[in-house]
């Protein structure tokens, strides 16, 4: 089938990925002009970690990682109030945990396909008309083309879902936050491996050293309402200066270097919750069609699992899209709803409102150093989602993809994840 995939991010190159397996034609639509480069940095587990295994890209994800030991929250002065060593997560998840850039995690998935899926970049599909055989599909700039299906792997505002599932407003759940995150060159002090992290009441500003000098600083702020998001860097730094002009540590510092920052990421937190992910040929992965949220911290790895799931179904439902949809929201959706509903009680803990709050939070984490406690605050991080093997189960119907593997960067020395990993003989 031909098989339209609007967003090239995580979501539609892995869908794309496990499509062409499928002997599929996927052909990916990107908005942005090329793959985004750097940016924040995601936690990686669970069963996007055990599908990254299945696609093959596992070695690769652990030597752009970084094995992240520490999170050290601070006060004005840059004294040590709290935190926690990460060796937590390590234990939760037997090893299978890494961090790096979400751009990194999605140009590897890219990389898996690059040469053999058609992309079109800069573009964006603009109208779905569906007939009853295929889908007529409009663009912003491109001539319009038919496909069999469309899919919206476009994000949290997806377009797909607006023109095919109705108005954003409708979709999205406010989860009362709004945060941002921008990188500079240069900025001075680092420390390896640790988030660095201030909070004043409903604030927080953090920092990450990251390789090649760069330092990432994240934004987290309270607001009451689904505020609208400026559309350039230059309103987004306004709004940053306007919430955190007043905070001391060393927020002056960062707020002089965003001067000369770009590409400055700020949005609302939110989940989407619609009530069907398809419609017709068209379908929703990943953010756009069920957006846990960072407070989550796995949303990287649900996209993946997502369209490890959607393309497997419709392998075996032989192409038939109306069962494939309907037995991928099945297997979907409640573990989806589970994902959402732990990562909106953790909402009113993430930036405490009050000087209260923030002390109580403090003193808890001070007890994750008691290994029992840290577990049980951690809770469950495996997936126990038992995700079926299509390839063994259909295959005739998959085709193995000859990866062509970037090399590893030689200018960033393996991480530690790696290292550990590889000392610890664990399988990656
Ligand atoms: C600060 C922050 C921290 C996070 N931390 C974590 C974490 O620790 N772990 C984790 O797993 N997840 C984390 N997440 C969530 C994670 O980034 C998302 O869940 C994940 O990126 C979703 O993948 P996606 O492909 O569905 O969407 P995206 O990654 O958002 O990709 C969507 C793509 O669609 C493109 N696009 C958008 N609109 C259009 C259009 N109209 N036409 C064409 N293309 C379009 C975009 O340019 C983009 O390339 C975090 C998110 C944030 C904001």
């Amino acid at each position: 089938m031909k098989i339209a995939i609007n967003g090239a991010g995580v979501a539609g190159p892995a869908l794309a990925h496990w499509l062409l397996r499928y002997g599929h034609e996927p052909v990916l639509i990107e908005k942005a002009p090329a793959l985004r480069k750097g940016g924040y940095i995601i936690d990686f587990w669970g069963a996007g970690y055990d599908i990254a295994g299945k696609m093959g890209i596992l070695p690769r994800l652990l030597d752009l990682g970084y094995q992240v030991e520490e999170v050290r929250f601070v006060d004005a002065q840059g004294q040590k109030s709290g935190g926690f060593s990460t060796e937590v997560f390590w234990r939760m998840t037997g090893d299978r945990f890494t961090s790096l850039q979400r751009s990194d995690l999605a140009a590897t998935i890219y990389s898996t396909i690059e040469g053999k899926v058609e992309t079109i970049f800069d573009d964006g599909i603009a109208s779905i008309e569906e007939r009853p055989d295929h889908v007529h599909v409009g663009f912003d700039h491109a001539s319009p083309r038919d496909f069999d299906l469309v899919i919206g792997a476009d994000g949290l505002h997806s377009r797909v879902r607006s023109l095919a599932f109705g108005p954003e407003k409708e979709a999205e759940r406010f989860l009362g936050y709004c945060v941002a995150a921008f990188e500079v060159t240069g900025y001075r002090p680092r420390e390896e491996l640790t988030y660095v992290s201030h909070a004043l009441p409903g604030r927080q500003v953090t920092r990450f050293s990251k390789r090649g000098d760069r330092t990432l600083f994240m934004f987290c702020y309270r607001e009451k309402a689904p505020v609208p998001i400026p559309d350039d860097d230059a309103g987004r730094r306004e709004v940053l200066r306007r919430e955190f002009t007043d905070m001391k540590w060393e927020v002056p510092a960062i707020l002089a270097a965003m001067e000369n920052a770009e590409n400055i990421y700020l949005d609302r937190v939110s989940q989407i919750e619609i009530p069907r992910w398809t419609k017709g040929r068209v379908a929703l992965i990943g953010d756009a069609a069920a957006c846990v949220s960072l407070l989550a911290g796995e949303g990287c790895g649900l996209a993946m699992t997502e369209a490890y799931v959607l393309a497997g179904e419709l392998a075996g439902a032989g192409n038939d899209h109306v069962a494939a949809f309907s037995r991928y929201e099945e297997r979907m959706r409640p573990f989806l709803d589970a994902k959402q509903a732990s990562a909106r009680k953790f909402a009113s803990s993430f930036v405490p409102e009050t000087s209260f709050g923030i002390a109580f939070r403090n003193w808890m984490m001070r007890l994750m150093a008691i290994p029992q406690v840290a577990n049980f605050l951690v809770g469950e991080l495996n997936d126990n989602i038992g995700l079926p093997e299509y390839e063994a189960a259909y295959p005739e119907r998959s085709h193995a993809l000859p990866m062509r593997m970037p090399a590893a960067k030689t200018s960033a020395p393996p991480s530690t994840t790696w290292k550990v990993a590889r000392r610890k003989g664990v399988s990656i």
